[in-house]
């Protein structure tokens, strides 16, 4: 059991990448405290975490609203004495976000409270409680476009993904010597819902996966065996990377083909 002991805190955990990590990371041993602002999705993978044998709870948090942020951590040591693991994995890719010039306002300080200001409001309530706790584990959801930029506009996504690298590199300095790691999670393109609601023809499949040297979509379990491997003590002298999960997008784009 790679997380034996280990209490998790998973954003986003009623789909895609959080919900394949709660799966995984109680599977491994860890306590896990699913949290999505759709409560019944975020239900539905705790009761299938239970029905598994595991130990799971389910929290309503918007990880834009500071209350929310600071009452799920607080569900999570209540239900199981303590936090060690904290993946803010939820995000959004709003379907009006385009270029600079298309762009509103509005979905540009959407796309930033979830994304962006969700991470530093995980962070803010969720440190505390892994100091409580001795260390731990931070994991945080970026992508692939925070290193790349996008093919296809999508300026305010690929500027909050940019926002996430760069706030969990200053995280991962300052927090280093409390026994915090904290690293940025870089998937590339992934057959989830998220995704496959835009790339919904075969034409803009494969407009995308003409970049993709592997020729396919990631999982989200390929992304949860990655987040294992963060939230584990096997990563224990990684902290500030960019830990790229990506089926080569990234070598493709930098290395003529
Ligand atoms: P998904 O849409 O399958 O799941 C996202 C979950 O987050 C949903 O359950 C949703 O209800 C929840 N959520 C949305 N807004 C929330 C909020 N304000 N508060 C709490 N929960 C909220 O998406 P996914 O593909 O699993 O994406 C997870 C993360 O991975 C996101 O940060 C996303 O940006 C990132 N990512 C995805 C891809 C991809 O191709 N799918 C690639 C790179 C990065």
């Amino acid at each position: 059991m790679r997380l034996q002991d280990q209490v998790a805190l998973i954003t986003g955990a009623g789909s895609g990448i959080g919900r394949e990590s709660a799966l995984l990371f109680a599977a491994e041993g860890a306590a896990v405290a699913a949290a999505d602002v759709n409560l019944a999705a975020a239900e539905a993978a705790a009761a299938g975490i239970v029905k598994a044998g595991g130990r799971a709870i389910a929290v309503k948090a918007d990880v834009s609203q500071a209350a929310d942020c600071e009452a799920m951590v607080a569900a999570a040591e209540k239900a199981f004495g303590k936090l060690t693991v904290l993946f803010n994995n939820a995000g959004i890719s709003h379907a009006d976000d385009d270029d600079a010039i298309s762009t509103t306002e509005a979905v540009w300080d959407l796309t930033f409270a979830i994304n962006v200001k969700g991470v530093f409001l995980g962070c803010k309530y969720g440190i505390p409680a892994l100091h409580r706790a001795g260390g731990g584990s931070i994991i945080n959801t970026a992508s692939f476009v925070a290193i790349l930029g996008a093919a296809t506009p999508q300026l305010a996504y690929t500027a909050s993904k940019g926002a996430v690298l760069s706030m969990t590199r200053e995280l991962a300095a300052i927090h280093a010597r409390q026994n915090i790691r904290v690293n940025a999670l870089c998937p590339g393109p992934l057959r989830t819902e998220l995704l496959m609601k835009y790339l919904n023809t075969e034409e803009k499949k494969q407009r995308r996966l003409v970049h993709i040297p592997m020729g396919r979509f990631g999982e989200a379990a390929e992304i949860a065996k990655a987040a294992l491997y963060l939230a584990s003590s096997e990563s224990s002298f990684v902290t500030g990377t960019e830990f790229l999960v990506d089926g080569g997008i990234t070598a493709a784009y930098t290395t003529p083909l």
